[in-house]
């Protein structure tokens, strides 16, 4: 089910409290989200769902269209989180890498909800933005814009806060100049905190070594306690280059949100590339074959077998295995 901003707080702290963390894959076809969606399943665990804005604007969802792409994402994931096939799998919608002129006018309408089918609104279950290119009073001052919007809006919003995830360890007086000044002014609506723990977006570190250390996140976890006198886990950015011991370990230490894309996008094109190169026969128009082999299903479940039991042990190894029925 298609969790509230309200409900995803109370899953993201259930993942603390138990010590696992939840998969957040940056799914950026519809096939992709009903592979995550079946893999959450069958592992009766959490998930979430996020797009960037390249998500937002692609070909499947909106086609340059960042508006249409948010409408047509939400219509998917709220369509297929609330079948009956997987009602019971928590799924958080989160919006992820979104940067750029755009930004509040996309994060704007995911917080105020969007009509998809005149029975209601339709929210983003959490947000953040990209802060990768702000200052940090920029940093302050878009995430405070966040929540006035939507208390305009009379509704809850559940944030994720970012500093700069690129670029090494963010320095405990950083964090404490961009959560305190939030905090402050708005306290207890921040639910992540994605610092700068080591780690880096893409295959940069792909060897297994990085400058990660489950330490770090533990020391995070302390400093948000000491900061804003509550409880928040850690969202881990750039995943792809750490190895399954310190992700486990991460997950143990107060991370609860794993942010899954790189190598998520490889295993999907790898298999893809390898059906088209072992089906070649097929794609010949008198092939008896040829219809199923050339359909969307015929790639695409192809690439589905393959993937949805990465997923699975992803999920496995951040412990997220059987959360979802214990969240409920
Ligand atoms: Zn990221």
């Amino acid at each position: 089910m298609l969790l509230t901003p309200l409900e995803s707080r109370k899953l993201l702290t259930h993942a603390l409290q138990n010590q696992y963390a939840i998969l957040a894959v940056n799914a950026d076809s519809h096939a992709a989200i009903t592979d995550c969606l079946e893999a959450a399943y069958q592992m009766n665990a959490p998930i979430i769902i996020e797009t960037s804005l390249w998500q937002l604007k692609g070909h499947s969802f909106g086609a340059t269209d960042s508006i249409l792409g948010l409408r047509r994402y939400l219509a998917d994931i709220q369509a297929i989180a609330n079948s009956e096939r997987y009602k019971a799998v928590p799924v958080i919608y989160h919006t992820d890498h979104i940067k750029g002129p755009e930004t509040m006018n996309i994060l704007g309408n995911a917080i105020k909800g969007i009509n998809l089918s005149g029975e209601g609104l339709t929210y983003a279950s959490t947000i953040s933005l990209d802060a990768s290119e702000l200052s940090e009073e920029e940093n302050v001052a878009h995430i405070c814009q966040l929540i006035e919007i939507a208390k305009a809006a009379g509704v809850t919003v559940t944030l994720e806060m970012e500093s700069a995830v690129d670029d090494g360890i963010t320095p405990e007086d950083e964090s404490r100049r961009l959560l305190g000044a939030v905090e402050e002014k708005y306290p207890g609506e921040i639910y992540l905190y994605a610092p700068g723990v080591g780690t880096q977006h893409g295959f940069t570190s792909d060897d297994g070594y990085s400058g990660f250390s489950p330490v770090t996140v533990e020391k995070n976890i302390k400093l948000i306690r000491e900061i804003t006198g509550r409880d928040f886990g850690i969202a881990l950015h750039g995943s792809t280059g750490l190895s399954s011991d310190k992700l486990a370990a991460a997950a143990k230490a107060g991370v609860t949100k794993v942010n899954w894309s790189s190598e998520s996008l490889f295993v999907r094109s790898s298999a893809a590339r390898e059906f088209y190169l072992s089906h070649e026969a097929q794609f010949e128009r008198k092939h008896k074959d040829w219809k199923n082999t050339v359909m969307d299903n015929g790639v695409n479940a192809y690439v589905s077998k393959r993937y949805v039991p990465v997923v699975m042990d992803k999920i496995r190894l951040l412990g997220g295995e059987g959360q979802g029925g214990r969240f409920w």
